[in-house]
């Protein structure tokens, strides 16, 4: 068999450390090209000594100066976001895993869709913001979306073979972060809002995780990913996050994948996808687990969940919105400027702030790209303001 390249962009974050693990695991079948991060120099050549990639993609130009003088000639270093580009074009590479936080990987996975490839997209910014445009790319290039977030990867498993018209609703499970049982504390702490209980993730996601924003998020790639109404979708609080996700059918039945949390099996479910083979992750005993939990979500406590449904609603540009909005407050949080409390206060203005304006019918890249941007400067604005900056 014919050994499968694949490139990881976003190799330094947690998805990525955790994806070059499983492509070694599976070195019999997959073969990994190129890598890329951002900047932490020491990391990025600690990754290309271990795991021996052909090209290596620092998007600091610095950083890639150092990389550079420091791997000598052995390896392809090419320095900025833009080189992705071509890579993800490159004819070697069959699998692209995208785990870019952001949106900056948006240009990519474009190019590997265009390209007929596979992208296992762990990036939810991505289908959230420009979910129409990315799937709309698979679809006409015959690229293949398979998700990574373990809900996702959860409810592709469940829906194999299934039709659209026989599910009733898709329920995502949510593990209700730090803060689920008495809400968010007055002026909860940075350290506080990191202590994930059951995942280990980056600090983007573990904070989305703590305001409901990230089961929000998920909510809508779900939408656009699976092409399911809003309100087929539903969440559930569910502590000991082993459900990650269930499908129920017209006739009352109800699929569910269960394991445990660890991202190594979404990883490695997407790259050796439709087939199943041995992984690095131990099996799950029930016996040991005997009870699990669910919960209804209280979304007075936590209103990032019932915005990401009011943005779904509304449609057209308003997930866009909602996204970009997050993403500058849960920024401005980590970086000391505004309080915990705030995060839903930003977003919820910024989307009331968009929906005044006229509804764009068709989106466009160039629609989508303006959306955000304007949330994203309303936003800052906003924090600019309560921070007295
Ligand atoms: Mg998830």
């Amino acid at each position: 068999m014919k050994k499968r390249g694949v490139a990881v962009f976003g190799s330094t974050g947690s998805i990525g450390r955790s994806a070059l693990e499983v492509i070694n695991h599976l070195q019999h079948e997959v073969q990994l090209v190129a890598i890329a991060a951002q900047q932490s120099v020491n990391q990025i050549c600690a990754q290309a000594s271990r795991y021996q990639p052909e090209t290596i993609i620092v998007s600091d130009p610095e950083a890639a100066q150092k990389v550079k003088d420091r791997l000598g000639r052995k390896y392809q270093v090419l320095a900025g976001i833009d080189a992705l580009v071509p890579i993800a074009a490159d004819p070697k590479i069959d699998i692209v895993i995208m785990a870019i936080s952001g949106t900056a990987g948006l240009n990519a996975t474009l190019t590997a869709l265009s390209s007929g490839k596979t992208v296992a997209l762990a990036t939810k910014e991505i289908l959230v913001s420009y979910g129409e445009i990315v799937a709309r790319t698979a679809r006409r290039f015959q690229g293949k979306i398979l998700p990574i977030d373990s809900e996702l990867a959860a409810l592709h498993q469940c829906l194999a073979g299934q039709e659209i018209k026989s599910i009733r609703r898709l329920i995502l499970t949510a593990s209700g972060g730090p803060f689920w049982q008495n809400g968010p504390p007055k002026n909860a702490t940075i350290d506080s809002v990191l202590k994930h209980p059951t995942w280990k993730m980056g600090k983007k996601i573990t904070v989305d995780s703590a305001t409901l924003m990230n089961k929000g998020l998920e909510v809508i790639e779900t939408v656009k990913l699976f092409g399911i109404p809003p309100d087929k979708v539903a969440t559930v609080i569910h502590p000991e996050s082993v459900v990650h996700a269930l499908a129920e059918f017209v006739d009352g039945s109800i699929l569910a994948q269960l394991s445990r949390p660890d991202m190594r099996l979404p990883i490695q479910y997407c790259l050796t996808y439709p087939r199943r083979v041995p992984s690095l992750v131990a099996p799950l005993n029930l016996t040991e687990i005997k009870s699990l939990h669910f919960f209804p979500p209280d979304t007075r406590r936590f209103p990032c969940l019932q915005l990401a449904y009011e943005a779904l609603r509304y449609g057209a540009t308003a997930p866009c919105v909602l996204n970009a909005a997050n993403q500058v407050a849960v920024k401005a949080f980590l970086n000391r400027k505004i309080a915990f409390e705030l995060i839903p206060d930003i977003i919820e203005k910024t989307l009331k702030e968009h929906m005044k304006k006229k509804k764009r019918a068709r989106l466009s890249l160039s629609i989508l790209q303006q959306a955000e941007r304007r949330a994203t400067d309303y936003a800052l604005k906003l924090i600019n303001l309560v921070s007295g900056e």
